[in-house]
């Protein structure tokens, strides 16, 4: 029988604020392990957290970049687990009430323009770091409270090659809106990876198997590349598929169980009591529309329609924003603007 295959990402991208989500440490790669820390982010009884609002700008903006809504009223609710490098024992995120929802991304792919829907973007908080030594492991705390986006897509994406694509436009937009840096060697965007097959033709969705924490996109598409034709030859040998949570090995290029559904966790979520929920006012929307920028497919469009520019030439001024502009500066005002762009 023949196969296709069911993505969805789940993509986390630190936002670009100077200090964190619910105090006022900085929001800094690479300091000494422990020096960005005090009680709040540390979890310590009795603190109160204080919503960053450059945090919830860019997460309006990111919204609207994704040509999603921005919700009117957006509230916090609590995910509790505990693991050593969640300082509070629980993560403060946004469950029922996200902050901005039903966008969509286009991209370039296969030649022509694809689209994945967004489900959601919902803001939250990032965890620390474990470190683990000969004799001894260490938790860093400086990440631990650094505003953090989830960005979750329908399961609109049907191959390795699709999703590389898909996290690389998303990547780009967000980057040009100034909401993050998406620095992946600081691992500032990290994606669980949501897959299933089903026949060819049909719609009911396949049983999701996901792979949690990539943290490279090239990491993302191999893990696809092998995981989509193992689903498909169980298929085919008669197996069964059920809902599970699997991990991606770099070295031996094969991803293997974790859990299945049986032992998922249960958050136990409810409402934050320590934030009141957060209603934008029309003015405040409206400050951070101030902030939306033309995006990089609009750009490169633009660029080949009003210019008469080859591809290669668009996108070359759509990575170099600065250059981009200096040379419309000129060809607006030129007879051939190739020669221009040359
Ligand atoms: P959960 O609550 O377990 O996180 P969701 O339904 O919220 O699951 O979906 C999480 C992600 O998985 C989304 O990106 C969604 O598009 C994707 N997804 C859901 N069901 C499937 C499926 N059967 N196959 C592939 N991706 C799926
Ligand atoms: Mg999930
Ligand atoms: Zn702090």
């Amino acid at each position: 029988m023949d196969y296709e295959a069911v993505i969805g990402l789940e993509t986390h991208v630190q936002l670009r604020t100077r200090s964190k989500m619910w105090c006022g440490c900085a929001n800094e790669f690479g300091a000494s392990p422990n020096t960005n820390v005090c009680p709040v982010c540390l979890g310590m009884p009795g603190v109160l957290p204080v919503a960053n609002e450059e945090a919830l700008r860019l997460t309006a903006l990111t919204g609207l970049l994704l040509n999603c809504a921005v919700s009117s009223v957006a509230r916090f609710d609590r995910k509790n687990y505990f693991y050593p490098d969640v300082p509070k024992n629980y993560q403060i995120t946004q469950y029922a009430q996200p902050s901005t929802a039903n966008g969509y991304v286009d991209f370039e792919f296969n030649g022509g323009i694809s689209r994945v829907r967004i489900t959601r973007a919902h803001l939250e908080e990032d965890v620390g770091k474990n470190f683990h030594f000969e004799r001894n492991s260490g938790v860093d705390f400086n990440r631990a409270g650094v505003p953090l986006l989830e960005i979750v897509s329908e399961p609109d994406i049907s191959g390795a090659d699709m999703a590389y694509e898909y996290l690389n436009a998303l990547k780009d937009i967000l980057v040009y809106g100034g909401v993050s840096d998406c620095d992946m060697e600081k691992g500032m965007v990290r994606c669980d990876v949501n897959v299933s097959v089903r026949p060819k033709g049909t719609n009911e969705l396949g049983a999701k198997i996901e792979i949690k924490n990539m943290n490279s996109f090239s990491g993302v598409r191999k893990a696809l590349e092998y995981e989509i034709p193992r689903q498909i030859e169980a298929l085919n040998n008669g197996g069964k598929l059920v809902q599970s949570t699997r991990r991606w090995d770099d070295v031996a290029g094969v991803t293997e169980e974790m859990r299945t559904k049986e032992h998922a966790h249960d958050y136990r979520y409810f409402p934050e009591p320590d934030l009141m929920p957060f209603e934008p006012t029309k003015e405040w929307l409206a400050e951070v529309r101030k902030r939306v920028v033309e995006l990089p497919l609009a750009r490169k469009q633009r660029f080949m329609r009003d210019y008469q520019l080859p591809a290669s030439d668009a996108q070359a001024f759509v990575w170099d924003v600065p250059l981009g502009d200096y040379f419309e500066g000129i060809a607006k005002q030129a007879k051939t603007p190739k020669v221009v762009a040359n």
